[in-house]
């Protein structure tokens, strides 16, 4: 029996508004080559300083993940050649990076934990894009210098289920930061997976195999799979050390296989130096103690939904899983009177079902203080859940005001007793057969009476108000 190791590098894209070492503006959407200068086009004599931007956000990972964040830390030079950049090397952070010894909780299903340590998170800068069309490729250096950090994990993962976990609450802890877009389709949250097997039991570590160019968390779990599969029939057949070596592969999407791509470089292919350009990193208290107050991330918001709200463990998860979704619920929760219960429903079940094909959290037609509004007119007891649900397809359609949609389709709930005690009247007077028997011990009665009234009210009574006076009336 073969057991999976696996140990995963994330870059992810920061936001900030310029490049790392230059000016230039970090947005994409423009022309090709036109977010450029002397540095990132690495024209010679121009020289980097580093933005200051990206420490800070270092800080406030290296924060969120329980790191130690070095109060100085060094750039280096990783050699290679690649049309995308010209400067024909990276500035990396090889021998001390700025983050160390981090560490991630990750959650299971059953409730149950595990820690997956984290070995850096380095700072490093972007190539630009190579833009391949028909016979020609064409280099655009929009991209060029635009920083990175790089989070390298130990190989503490076991499972393809455990680095999907571990990547999701990595995501999370990124948008919750914002950081990062963390937009895995468009390349500002990119996964190298690497992956080994090893018979169980065993303390070594095995060849591992790096795969490349993954862009969604389906197709990391399916190229993990994938990996094992060939990784353990290898062994197998008896041709491990043949077919198994240290490689860069890639996961082919339209094939679902990995390809391998190229044999695995050492560290010395590269020959790293310590960047010459470039001061050392440094982090003072000043910037420590601004930006180690970071946001409620998204274990602790969780915990507090179940203790503050009684949320249970799935919705507090449901909503404290992207940043948008806690957000929205929190901003529901703030028109007055709202109560948890009702904004989650209203949210997971009813909202939720109703975002369909390009909709979602965060272009949602209804926004949060509309559908807070609309969880408040439920616990103020103006419309029963069941009317709140006509009124939100209708709110999906147009932009309307939640008072006025209850007002034109007459959704309004009677409460006031006076009203409900005419009706009830008017049923007790109408029935007194049934009358007879309820008071003669037959309870099950009650349910008749109740249902009259509803109906002689067209469903517009309140129930628990029904309920409450027909109990006084018939004894
Ligand atoms: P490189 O940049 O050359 O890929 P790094 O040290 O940055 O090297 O990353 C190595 C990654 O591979 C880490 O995430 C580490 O946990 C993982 N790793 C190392 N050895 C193994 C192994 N035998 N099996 C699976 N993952 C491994
Ligand atoms: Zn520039
Ligand atoms: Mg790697």
């Amino acid at each position: 029996m073969f057991e999976t190791v696996i140990g995963l590098e994330v870059h992810v894209q920061l936001n900030t508004k310029s490049k790392l070492f230059c000016s230039c503006p970090t947005s994409f959407n423009h022309k090709q080559n036109t977010n450029t200068c002397p540095t990132c086009l690495a024209l010679p004599g121009a020289l980097p300083v580093l933005n200051k931007e990206v420490v800070h956000k270092s800080i406030m990972l290296g924060t969120a993940i329980d790191a130690t964040i070095n109060k100085t830390s060094f750039f280096d030079r990783k050699s290679y050649f690649y049309p995308d950049s010209p400067s024909a090397y990276q500035i990396t952070q090889l021998y001390t990076p700025i983050v160390e010894h981090g560490k991630l909780q990750i959650d299971f299903e059953n409730a149950s934990h595990k820690i997956i340590r984290i070995n850096r998170a380095h700072i490093e800068a972007d190539a630009g894009k190579n833009i391949h069309d028909g016979d020609i490729s064409k280099v655009d250096l929009n991209r060029a210098g635009t920083p990175l950090l790089e989070i390298v994990s130990e190989p503490d993962m076991r499972s393809a289920e455990e680095a999907i976990l571990y990547l999701k609450k990595l995501h999370s802890i990124i948008r919750y930061l914002d950081i990062g877009d963390a937009n895995m389709q468009e390349g500002s949250f990119r996964v190298d997976v690497n992956v080994s097997i090893r018979p169980k039991g065993d303390e070594k570590l095995y060849t591992r195999v790096e795969v490349k160019n993954i862009n969604s968390f389906k197709f990391i779990q399916k190229a993990i799979e994938m990996e094992v599969a060939r990784q353990s029939e290898a062994w197998e057949d008896g041709v491990y050390e043949q077919e198994i070596f240290q490689e860069t592969r890639l996961f082919d999407e339209k094939n679902q296989e990995t390809r391998s791509m190229r044999g695995k470089e050492e560290a010395a292919d590269y020959r790293y130096f310590p960047e010459p350009d470039l001061l050392k990193a440094v982090v003072t208290d000043e910037m420590m103690a601004t930006y180690s107050q970071i946001p409620e991330l998204p274990d602790a918001k969780r915990e507090r939904f179940i203790k503050e709200y009684g949320m249970n463990e799935y919705n507090a998860g449901v909503i404290t899983g992207s940043v948008e979704m806690a957000h929205f619920f929190e901003t529901m929760m703030k028109e007055d009177g709202v109560t948890a219960k009702t904004a989650t429903s209203l949210l997971t079940v009813e909202l939720q079902g109703r975002l369909k094909g390009d909709m979602n959290i965060t272009n949602s037609p209804v926004d949060a203080e509309k559908l807070g509004h609309l969880a408040k007119r439920i616990d103020d007891k103006t419309i029963s859940n069941k009317a709140a649900k006509e009124v939100l397809d209708k709110l999906m359609q147009e932009n309307l005001d939640v008072d006025g949609v209850i007002d034109a389709l007459g959704l309004k709930q009677v409460s006031d007793s006076g009203a409900i005690e005419a009706i009830c009247d008017e049923i007790i007077a109408a029935n007194p057969d049934k009358v007879e028997q309820y008071q003669g011990g037959k309870d099950k009665l009650f349910g008749f009476f109740v249902g009259q009234v509803m109906k002689a009210s067209k469903g517009s009574a309140n129930p628990q108000a029904v309920n409450e006076v027909l109990k006084a009336k018939l004894g």
